[in-house]
């Protein structure tokens, strides 16, 4: 993926004029955000001006080959809950939000489908779910379409830097090693973030892989009958226990251990309207027992209803509840010791693979330079690893306090409504983030499409943000 537009490859750093917004990650969230730049620009003269940077190809988490799913797995959410969904830009864009659901449209799941002459036979089929590899395409075919005032990088982000208030370096390394500076007035970081640590000694260390593990050699333990440990009970612990599972008919032995009951990801009516309008429920007010027990039930540590089914329909698969403490090798397997009340127990396995979960905080963490580290633990009022915890994360789903924008949806589920920390309401996402983009090009008095005067660029940010 390399389309670059504007400009050539070079225009993202040479550019006397910084970029408005440099999206880390083409995944659900990043295309969302790309789709509607793209519609804005389509339909007004914002001329806003996005990179879209990822280290691998849109969709890259859910295609199959870079670990997280075997992309064979049914999605969870349903596809209508689309790069648009829910299709309520009012809020966001009082002004133009029919024109600007005009062109999201025409990035929709429905829309793509159609485009592959598959919509009949998926509403005849009964509108089934989508498994993550078709998810995938959906979101590629979006990419090659959002292209209006959008680049599109395959380069991996290694570092976020903060120049000052305003301006904000991304460094990128180009698969052939080329490293690219971008600067921009605002970054969004998309992604599940760092996977959670397991206390495992050196050298058990090759017997234990995890989530992002490629599925081959997830499905290598399926072949071998190996007798394994998957830790954890979200999507990623059940996107595992079945790529091993799937791998053999043979005998085998997969241990699902969770520290609590299993439970399956609620996507009901009342579930549904509070990710698509946490609004209408004042999410933000509620208290936060009831925030934290909602997101628990339903979102965090969840499985898919297909999946849940699949496992407990394969007797090969057992859920065993016990809290890990640690991973040490003896005479080459993997002991983990388990606690289950006041019992403690070692259990031999012949590998553990690590699903307990990411840390989105983490995950930004890791891209910021040492100064820049030091400057957002300033300006947040809470250390960076509680921000999600403490609900610091505004309305346009940035870390509050902090200057320029960093937008980081993954954390804005307890502040600002669950959806957002998921693929339930990416269209509301993706509004929140991009008005907020636009709101601060239009107080620069920016450039805004071809209108010279301050005036009249001003006069069209009004027309579409109020
Ligand atoms: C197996 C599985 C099933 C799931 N099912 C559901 C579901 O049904 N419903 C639901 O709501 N949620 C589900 N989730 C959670 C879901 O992954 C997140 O809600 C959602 O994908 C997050 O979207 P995203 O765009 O932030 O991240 P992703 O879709 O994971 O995309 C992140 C992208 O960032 C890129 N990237 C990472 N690091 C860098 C870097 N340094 N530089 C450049 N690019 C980088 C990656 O290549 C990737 O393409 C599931 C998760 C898993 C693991």
């Amino acid at each position: 993926m390399e389309h670059l537009n504007p400009g050539s490859p070079r225009a993202c750093h040479e550019d006397a004029e910084p970029l408005d917004l440099v999206c880390v990650g083409a995944g659900a969230k990043g295309v969302a955000v790309a789709a509607k730049v793209h519609a804005l620009n389509s339909c007004t003269d914002m001329g806003l001006r996005v990179a879209v940077v990822d280290a691998v190809a849109p969709g890259a988490h859910w295609r199959g080959d870079s670990g997280f799913t075997s992309g064979h797995e049914t999605l969870g959410t349903r596809p209508e809950k689309d790069v648009g969904f829910p299709y309520r830009s009012e809020r966001s864009f009082p002004r133009v939000h029919e024109a600007l659901n005009d062109e999201m449209i025409r990035l929709s799941w429905a829309r793509y489908l159609i485009d592959r002459t598959g919509y009949s036979g998926w509403v005849d089929a009964g509108v089934q779910g989508v498994t993550h590899r078709r998810f995938a395409e959906y979101l590629s075919w979006v990419v090659e379409r959002a292209t209006n005032g959008i680049s599109h990088l395959t380069e991996r982000v290694t570092r976020v830097d903060r120049v000052d208030d305003a301006l904000w370096t991304v460094t990128t390394v180009a698969p052939g090693g080329a490293v690219r500076t971008i600067t921009a007035r605002a970054v969004m970081v998309t992604g599940p973030g760092a996977v959670r640590a397991l206390d495992v000694e050196p050298s058990a260390a090759h017997l234990v892989l995890d989530a992002r593990s490629p599925r081959d050699a997830l499905a290598a333990l399926g072949r071998a009958g190996a007798r394994v440990c998957v830790v954890g009970a979200g999507e990623s612990a059940s996107s595992a226990a079945l790529a091993i599972a799937a791998s053999t008919t043979q005998r085998l032995h997969i241990e699902l251990m969770t520290s609590g009951l299993v439970a399956s990801r609620a996507e009901s009516p009342v579930e549904n309207r509070v990710y698509s309008d946490p609004e209408s429920v004042d999410w933000s007010r509620r208290s936060e027992h009831e925030r934290r027990h909602f997101i628990r039930r339903t979102d965090r540590g969840v499985i898919s209803g297909d999946a849940v089914a699949r496992l407990m329909n394969d007797d090969r698969v057992v859920l065993t509840e016990g809290r890990v403490l640690s991973v040490w090798e003896r005479d080459g397997r993997a002991v983990v010791r388990v606690r289950r009340g006041e019992q403690i127990s070692d259990v031999p396995f012949d590998a553990v693979v690590n699903c307990t979960g990411f840390d989105a905080a983490e995950g930004v963490r890791a891209l910021l330079g040492p100064t820049t580290e030091v400057a957002l633990e300033a300006m947040l009022e809470v250390p960076l690893a509680d921000v999600a915890e403490h609900g610091a994360l505004a309305h346009d789903l940035a870390l509050r306090g902090v200057t320029p924008p960093l937008f980081v949806p993954a954390l804005a589920g307890f502040a600002q409504g669950p959806g957002f920390a998921n693929l339930s309401s990416l269209g509301l996402m993706s509004d929140r983030v991009v008005a907020a983009v636009a709101a601060r090009r239009a107080r620069r008095g920016a450039p805004v499409g071809g209108l010279a005067s301050v005036d009249a660029r001003r006069g069209v940010a009004d027309a579409v943000l109020r």
